[in-house]
């Protein structure tokens, strides 16, 4: 069974095809700089059993556009699309296969994530345009963070705010976390069920999650991703009546503080750099704001690490993801310093080795395992496509 998963930002759209009979894959590409004077698109074909690579640059006016480009590079047959939807509300607790409803719920939610849920939609309507009759499935990001309990949900606003405006921590990542979880559970030959985690999703964006025998119970992002830690660009958890100071004495507009909130806050606020890579090698030349970053960035991790520790009451493993949790030692060894308290201790050793693989890194007298452990969201939608269309895809 082919699956191709679609995953469309406001100016992007990425891609994959994956043979799910043995999860591998076929193609896959991103287009970016959609609506800018010259889009990009980079697709690699992989079913000649090596990498075939095309790029174009061109004006794409829009996502219609886009897709088309994507479907004249496939040559393989398509059973069903998986598609990444970022904000599923309450509404869906699990990846759910496309009808009316489902769409108009999804644009329901369009308020919470306006940024994401309509461009999100486009790619649906296109896919069903190009592959009509082929099933679609939605996996919501939202997904898998639906078991967090009201009292880990609910801000201390007036209950009616939740009621009236759905105000209450949603969380993102929700796919990765639930990949590298399932996966962490596997490596430690144990079953999702059997095993409490956190996972430490630290790429650009960045989020944590306390994971109770399977079950999300607390996330560090919130109604929307810009709580939680500081990330590249956004600030992560302030004091909230920062804003209402900021736009008192400052002038500036309530766009022109989300945009700085966003955009020009976390590690690039501090030092101006958002890259981990990029930074190190300022604070390597002394740079006080690099170095200050990198501290500020660990310090928030190992705060959550310590929360969602008391969250579990018992922890088997810590499970570091994405860019910076994959690559990026430096920060690992900070975020976890101090922490044998915990029963917590790295291997400096196994944490300074590179490699593309899942491994460990804790001491030998670590009593919680450290993981690190390559995300793979696509797979994961793919894997969820499929459970939802059962062994008939075409049914
Ligand atoms: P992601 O959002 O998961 O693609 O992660 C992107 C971020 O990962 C980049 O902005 C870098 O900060 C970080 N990153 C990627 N590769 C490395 C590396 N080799 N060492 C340190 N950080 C890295």
């Amino acid at each position: 069974m082919n699956v191709l998963i679609i995953n469309t930002g406001s100016s992007s759209l990425k891609y994959q095809l994956f043979n799910m009979d043995n999860q591998s894959v076929l193609a896959g590409g991103v287009v970016e700089r959609i609506g800018e004077t010259q889009g990009i698109l980079t697709h690699k074909d992989f079913s000649m059993g090596k990498e075939q690579k095309t790029k174009k640059t061109q004006p794409i006016p829009n996502h219609k556009e886009a897709m088309l480009l994507v479907a004249d590079l496939i040559t393989q047959e398509i059973d069903a699309v998986g598609h990444r939807v970022v904000q599923g509300g309450e509404a869906f607790k699990a990846a759910t296969r496309i009808n009316e409803a489902v769409k108009n719920a999804i644009q329901a939610n369009n308020p919470l994530a306006p940024l994401h849920n309509p461009p999100n939609l486009i790619g649906i309507q296109l896919a069903e345009d190009l592959f009509p009759g082929k099933p679609q499935v939605a996996v919501f990001d939202t997904n898998f963070h639906q078991t967090i309990p009201p009292k880990a949900f609910l801000y201390a606003l007036p209950y009616e705010y939740y009621t009236d405006y759905k105000i209450r921590k949603y969380g993102f990542h929700g796919t990765s976390h639930k990949y590298v979880a399932n996966k962490t559970a596997q490596l430690m030959g144990k079953n999702p069920g059997e095993v409490n985690l956190i996972t430490l999703h630290l790429g650009n964006g960045c989020s944590i999650c306390a994971i109770k025998q399977g079950e999300c119970q607390d996330t560090s992002m919130g109604m929307t991703p810009l709580a939680g830690v500081m990330m590249g660009t956004r600030s992560g958890d302030l004091d909230p009546a920062i804003f209402g100071y900021l736009m008192d004495n400052t002038g500036m507009t309530q766009m022109e503080i989300d945009e700085v909130l966003n955009k020009k806050s976390g590690l690039a606020g501090i030092c101006g750099l958002n890259d981990l890579r990029d930074i190190h090698a300022r604070a390597s030349q002394g740079d006080k704001l690099a170095i200050l970053a990198v501290e500020m960035f660990a310090y928030q991790i190992k705060k959550y690490i310590g929360a969602y520790a008391a969250v579990l009451g018992h922890v088997d493993g810590l499970v570091f993801t994405a860019g910076v949790g994959e690559n990026d030692e430096i920060v690992r060894a900070k975020a976890l310093a101090g922490l044998s308290v915990f029963g917590i201790e790295i291997d400096p050793d196994k944490n300074n080795k590179r490699s593309p693989d899942p491994r460990t890194i804790h001491g030998s007298n670590s009593r919680i395992q450290v993981w690190v452990v390559p995300t793979n969201e696509e797979l994961q939608i793919a894997t969820e496509t499929c459970q939802v269309l059962g062994s008939n895809p075409t049914s």
